[in-house]
């Protein structure tokens, strides 16, 4: 078997990459990788996100124990869909984009001890493939040489998309969803996910470790739509 995938990355896969070489969805430039969607121009066009963000979110998040809000990009049309793409459709080589823009908003990641993802309740990782939070913070933890635990946080509720919810069903929806495996008495966490919609969802992942004695909690992710 592993000496199929040697195969296929070594040769096969250079070849498909010839032969159906993919257009960057924005300005259809032709790109050598066809597991990528958009161009390096047209990633560097993505607005950062501005300071006040994390102010607005903090109003909304509420938890004064909640330290830092890492926000990577402004939300726009084209950020939207690369989101979609990233979590729907597979597009997973963003993963490491999306880290390299949070990992320049941490000026001290040597205080953090660890990033944990926004867990899929085990159904929904099965039904998707993948958890596209995983990809995020696996990525992000390596470029500022940080511990990552996929293990620690459990979703323990299955939960219905939050999307079509409004705030207070979003709360409702996602109070007592998580468990926490481990004590993390101490411990600087760095929790990730992909969008903040409500904040409901990293809300109760935070509140959740800081029942489990962590110190200091942060949040990231890689943008967050208007309220
Ligand atoms: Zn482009």
């Amino acid at each position: 078997m592993i000496q199929l995938l040697k195969i296929y990355s070594s040769l096969i896969e250079p070849l498909i990459n010839i032969i159906i070489p993919s257009n960057c969805i924005f300005c259809n430039a032709a790109m050598e990788n066809n597991k990528k969607i958009i161009c390096e121009i047209c990633y560097s066009e993505l607005k950062k996100a501005p300071v006040v963000l994390e102010q607005k979110l903090r109003q909304e998040i509420n938890n004064p124990n909640i330290d830092r809000i890492f926000i990577g990009y402004e939300y726009s049309e084209k950020l939207k869909m690369l989101m979609h793409v990233f979590k729907y459709e597979r597009f997973t080589a963003l993963a490491s984009h999306f880290a390299s823009a949070i990992a320049t908003l941490i000026r001290y990641p040597e205080k953090i001890d660890l990033i944990l993802p926004v867990p899929l309740h085990p159904r929904k990782h099965r039904e998707r493939g993948y958890n596209q939070s995983e990809l995020i913070g696996k990525s992000l933890a390596c470029l500022l040489s940080i511990e990552y635990r996929n293990d620690l946080l459990e979703r323990k509720k299955y939960t219905i998309s939050q999307t079509t919810l409004n705030k207070n069903d979003r709360i409702q929806n996602v109070s007592d969803a998580f468990f926490c495996s481990e004590s993390l008495h101490d411990k600087t966490i760095l929790i990730i996910d992909d969008v903040i919609t409500t904040g409901s969802t990293l809300k109760a992942c935070a509140e959740c470790v800081l029942k489990n004695k962590a110190k200091i909690v942060h949040l990231a992710a890689v943008t967050t739509p208007p309220f």
